[in-house]
């Protein structure tokens, strides 16, 4: 079976790592792409784990040595995509999912066309706006300027295939999980299956 390269964006706050994580607990059959950022950490967050924490100069390395799948700024930070790990993740035939923004997530669609690509959403701004305070990792200046980011990712929403809107985790985490089966499915993805009948 073909590997699946899987974009999610959507507002901070919107409920992208928890839902991710929950459609991770479901298949076995997921890799979660561990992006390089110049952003601090936040507490609790582990290096490889959450991100791979670094520099601006070895993320710009990183970048001119053409070691970066796609990257972007965002609030003020570097954020990019390894491509080794995605490239090998994917010849092994599983499912690859990148947890980025709006302009990375444009690069990528235009580099690889069969991406699957899904809009994350809260139900509303002032939800988005309390579950980022909720979540109690960010300072009230950075989440005002969140926020002014939040309004401009929408301007973007009809260049993804698929739009979850995360009221309830479970529910959302289920909506990922049809729409990976369902594109695993589908005849395109599936050209060697059954050559001998196709002829
Ligand atoms: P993102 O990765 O999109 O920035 P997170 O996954 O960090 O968002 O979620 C932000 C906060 O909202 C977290 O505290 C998380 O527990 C909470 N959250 C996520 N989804 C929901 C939901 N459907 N209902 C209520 N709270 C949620
Ligand atoms: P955070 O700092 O809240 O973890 O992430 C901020 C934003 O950066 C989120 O919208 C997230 O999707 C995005 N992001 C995380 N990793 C990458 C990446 O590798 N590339 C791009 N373009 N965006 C990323």
């Amino acid at each position: 079976m073909t590997g699946l390269l899987v974009v999610v964006s959507g507002p901070s706050g919107a409920g992208k790592s928890t839902v991710l994580k929950t459609v991770m607990e479901k298949r076995k059959d997921m890799y979660f792409s561990v992006s390089a950022t110049t952003r601090q950490p936040r507490p609790g967050e582990v290096h490889g784990q959450e991100y791979f924490f670094m520099s601006f100069d070895l993320f710009h390395q990183m970048r001119e040595e053409g070691k970066l799948l796609e990257w972007a700024e965002y609030a003020g930070h570097c954020y990019g995509t390894p491509f080794e790990p995605v490239m090998n993740r994917l010849s092994n035939g599983e499912i690859v999912v990148l947890d980025i923004e709006t302009k990375g997530a444009m690069q990528v669609m235009e580099r690889y066309p069969s991406a699957v690509t899904i809009f994350l959403t809260p139900p509303s701004e002032t939800e988005a706006e309390r579950r980022l305070r909720g979540r109690g990792t960010e300072s009230e200046e950075f989440i005002c300027s969140r926020m002014e980011v939040t309004r401009s990712t929408f301007r973007y929403i009809d260049r993804y295939q698929y739009i979850v809107i995360n009221e309830i985790i479970e529910e959302s985490a289920n909506m990922i999980d049809a729409i990976l089966t369902a594109e695993r499915a589908r005849t395109g993805r599936n050209p060697g299956l059954f050559a001998e009948f196709r002829k």
